[in-house]
């Protein structure tokens, strides 16, 4: 089954999209499977990092900006090249494993999708697959 979702993200961030795939989950009815979870766009992205600590979001846009930085010698006319660079580093997908239902995530793990050049709607998609 495929699920489609919108959202609008900050300039540069990690949005939470854990609650929208696991009622994408639910509603697929799956109990033993994998989720895909996959962004369309070439300055976004999708990780699975820690959902407690609020400060490591911001770490995180402050790490990808210090590896990353924007650089003058950048030739993309569009004028958002680090935030290419920064979305394949990051990558288009997560898999994820559903046991039981549920997605098996660790604790400690969530689901983000990954703003580099926002504020933008976006989209993502969600492939739930099993039985
Ligand atoms: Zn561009």
């Amino acid at each position: 089954m495929l699920f489609d979702f919108k959202l609008s993200t900050p300039d540069e961030g990690l949005v939470d999209i854990t609650n929208e795939v696991s009622e994408a989950v639910m509603e697929s009815g799956v109990l033993e499977g994998l989720c895909v979870v996959f962004c369309p766009h070439t300055t976004a992205a999708i990780t699975i990092n820690e959902n407690t600590d609020p400060d490591v979001k911001s770490d995180f846009v402050l790490g990808m900006d210090q590896s990353f930085p924007d650089l003058n010698a950048f030739r993309h006319a569009e004028g958002n090249s680090d935030a290419h660079i920064k979305s394949s580093t990051i990558g288009a997908s997560e898999t994820i494993i559903i046991s039981g239902g549920k997605l098996l995530l660790g604790t400690w793990q969530n689901i983000y999708f990954c703003e580099f050049d926002g504020p933008r709607t976006r989209k993502f998609y969600v492939k739930v697959m099993g039985g």
